[in-house]
């Protein structure tokens, strides 16, 4: 059954009497071989190390990244919220012994123990995904921030996305999510996939995007709420210095602000959006400790 066929994928829906559904982002992939690169991708340096990896695919829709995924890698999860496509996955995928499909909303799901026990043999834990354009971001920052034992997250998104998470400050499309994602992972555009690669055709160009996650931050953060908390304030109003975005949004004098941002080796009329992501983490932990210093002093008056 080739399921990137445009008749092969109609018919499958039709027997399952269900269709694209919209609400769900869902646009199937039609060109076989961008499936075969973005399974190729999310594997460790060649098939070879595929028999120890683990993937955790979100959205598998009719499986046909699932399949490629499945003869590469040693065991593979699926997750697909649509539960009129589990039937058809159960067809699709019938031939794999090294596949589990779930059925339900991966932003409700436990990842960490769904990770621990379906892949506590795998040396390489990676994510895939062709995600659903409406919930991007948030799956993103998802695996991300729950800190999950992974090595990789491959996915497709919106071009412009990826345009955005591969920046860094000197460009225009450089914002709160490329600042915030950097202090996890090093993230790299693969290829763009245009619309026609899909039925039905969305009507933005899409990027194959890869994370590679750190095993240790590459800067040091004090407090790390701290830190993405100065970072969503910078860039709360790009046009504003981040001497306001401090003094407004931390409860500190304006001449505080100021010395801050000069003993962190800036001029005070610096906007956020000029800040590199280590350059941030600087200015977060002077924060700390200035928020610490002044917290003692309450307590002693
Ligand atoms: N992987 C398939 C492909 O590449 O052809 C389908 C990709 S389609 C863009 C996105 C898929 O994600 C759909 O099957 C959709 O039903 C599923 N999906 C949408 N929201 C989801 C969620 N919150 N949790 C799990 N799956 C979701």
């Amino acid at each position: 059954m080739k399921l990137t066929d445009i008749g092969t994928i109609k018919e499958l829906l039709g027997e399952e009497d269900t269709s694209f559904k919209k609400k769900f982002g869902q646009n199937f992939l039609i060109n076989e071989s961008v499936v075969r690169r973005i399974a190729l991708e999310c594997l460790p340096n060649g098939a070879e190390s595929g028999k120890k990896c683990g993937i955790l695919e979100i959205g598998p829709g009719i499986g046909t990244l699932t399949a490629k995924l499945c003869k590469a890698a040693k065991c593979v999860v699926c997750v697909e919220i649509d539960s009129t496509l589990i039937p058809l996955l159960n067809r699709t995928l019938a031939e794999f012994d090294n596949v589990k499909i779930i059925s339900g909303d991966i932003m409700k799901l436990d990842l960490m123990s769904l990770i621990k026990e379906s892949f506590f043999d795998c040396e390489y834990v990676a994510v895939a995904a062709n995600l659903p354009y409406y919930i991007t971001t948030p799956v993103i920052m998802k695996l991300l921030e729950a800190e999950l034992p992974l090595s990789s997250i491959t996915v497709m998104v919106q071009k412009e996305v990826a345009d955005r998470l591969c920046s860094d400050s000197a460009d225009r499309t450089y914002g709160a999510v490329t600042a915030s994602v950097s202090f996890y992972a090093q993230v790299r555009k693969l290829f763009n996939v245009g619309a026609g690669n899909f039925i039905p055709a969305p009507k933005v160009d899409s990027a194959v995007i890869r994370f590679d996650l750190y095993k240790n931050p590459p800067f040091f953060v004090s407090d790390k709420a701290l830190f993405f908390k100065v970072i969503k304030a910078a860039f709360a109003q790009r046009r504003k210095t981040l001497v306001n975005a401090l003094s407004g949004g931390f409860s500190i004098s304006k001449a505080d602000a100021v010395r801050l941002v000069k003993e962190c080796g800036f001029d005070e009329m610096i906007r956020g959006e000029a800040l590199s992501p280590a350059d941030f983490a600087n200015i977060a932990n002077r924060l700390s400790e200035l928020q610490a210093v002044k917290q003692k002093n309450n307590k002693l008056l």
